[in-house]
């Protein structure tokens, strides 16, 4: 059992963040949620998407309650959060950045939104960092997914509304909204919170753009989504290793120093040249930059060989067939110079279609079964990105089980080497 083995997952609920959290990279998944590893670390940008939230949401509970703050009453409440939420250990990651341009982003934000709304009646507000759920089976158990809307609101044609506060930097087009998970989900648990809801109206507010973004998903996308959903837990639940997945995210993660993908990178970050010339680690890899280097000067090498090559036998075809030769001596040896005829099929990356045609022929002759072979490769490269459809999965799995003792498991380390940017330049 590898050391990075554990047991299982126990949850029995999942937030959509939570969820996407393993669609981002199982290991963080399993650091924050499984190992349940604290980490204080704030960004800016988390600090001023909270903050932004705080003041929302003390206005729209101000008006819930019959009051109506001011302008500067909700900046003070952005203030307040932002004052209580500050401090050194705050982390900046943009380069260029202080503090004060992630405040004034912030106050935007809310006087931007506010700006907009005022008076704030074309709804009435239901709630405000409200909890919604509903239960869903996944084989044969039953999980709650469950998550808080920003704020839930009755717009005048009764359609319920889901509104949710986004601080990013970036604007996502319509197909990126599309494909989140979330706002979806709590329009799932409004239709199971009240059932007699017809529409349900998902609101995203890009406060940066000063721009609002509508969809109302389909019971198709609902039960697409469910179904995903379900599969996700599933996998989740059977996971036992939690891979690390490297991506954009990992510059935000607030486990690298622990991730095995950048744990020594992170430790080599911070060490002096002594300690560079001690650690056992960096002593191996700069041994395998330099082979690496002469591997690539052997292959550049070779390479000129085989073109210089290629030109010396042209010329030395033409000297042969001038001299009516077939064979052209030197002082070390011999070149003999013959012909053979080979026959060129079409490949499938050159014509897929003609070589289809081919096969289709040969398939309706005894011929197909002497040359046809099975392509081991293609068919479990296939059975690993669950390209094969449901059916074509089973039968695959079926066949591992009936076959077991001649199908081997075999864990094969790869190792790639990335040569760091700078090094490059030097
Ligand atoms: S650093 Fe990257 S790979 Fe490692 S846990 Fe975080 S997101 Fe995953």
């Amino acid at each position: 059992m590898s050391p990075d083995h554990i047991e299982a997952d126990t949850s029995r609920k999942f937030s959509p963040s939570k969820l996407n959290t393993y669609r981002g990279c199982p290991r963080r998944y399993r650091y924050h949620y499984v190992d349940r590893i604290p980490r204080a670390v704030e960004t800016a940008e988390a600090l001023l998407g909270s903050c932004v939230h705080e003041a929302l949401e003390k206005l729209y509970d101000g008006l819930l309650r019959g009051k109506k703050l001011t302008l500067a009453e909700t900046l003070e409440a952005f203030h307040a959060a932002w004052r209580a939420g500050w401090s050194e250990a705050v982390l900046i990651k943009r380069s260029g950045l202080g503090p004060q341009d992630y405040k004034s982003v912030g106050e935007q934000c809310v006087r931007g939104y506010y700006e907009g709304h005022a008076p704030f009646d074309e709804d009435k507000t239901v709630a405000v960092e409200k909890r919604l759920g509903f239960p869903l089976e996944v084989a044969e158990e039953v999980y709650r997914i469950e998550g808080f809307v920003d704020r839930l609101a009755l717009a005048p044609d009764k359609a319920f509304e889901i509104h949710d506060y986004k601080t990013t930097a970036n604007l996502p087009s319509r197909q990126d909204l599309e494909a989140d998970w979330q706002l979806v989900l709590y329009d799932i648990a409004v239709r199971h919170s009240w059932p007699e809801a017809d529409q349900v109206r998902l609101v995203w507010h890009f406060l940066r753009f000063g721009k609002d973004m509508v969809l109302s998903p389909g019971l198709e996308t609902r039960s697409a989504l469910l179904a995903e959903v379900a599969a996700l837990i599933q996998t989740i639940k059977s996971d036992h290793e939690f891979i690390p997945h490297k991506s954009a995210l990992c510059d935000w993660c607030e486990y690298r120093d622990i991730c095995p993908l950048w744990a020594h990178p992170e430790k080599v970050k911070a060490m002096s040249p002594g300690e560079l010339k001690r650690d056992e680690g960096v002593k191996l890899v700069d041994q395998y930059a330099v082979l690496e280097s002469s591997k690539k000067e052997l292959k550049e090498k070779l390479r000129q060989i085989e073109s210089d090559q290629e030109a010396l036998e042209q010329a030395l075809i033409v000297f042969a067939q001038g001299h009516g030769f077939s064979s052209v001596a030197g002082a070390e040896g011999s070149v003999t110079i013959s012909e053979k005829e080979e026959m060129r099929f079409p490949t499938r990356a050159q014509a897929p279609e003609a070589l289809e045609a081919i096969e289709s022929e040969l398939k309706g002759t005894p011929l197909w079964k002497e040359v046809s072979r099975l392509d081991t490769h293609r068919l479990l490269e296939g059975y690993k990105r669950k390209e094969w459809g449901a059916e074509g999965l089973e039968i695959i799995a079926r066949l591992l089980a009936r076959h077991a003792s001649h199908i081997e498991l075999v864990r094969k380390k790869i190792l790639r080497f990335h040569r760091r940017k700078d090094a490059e330049a030097d």
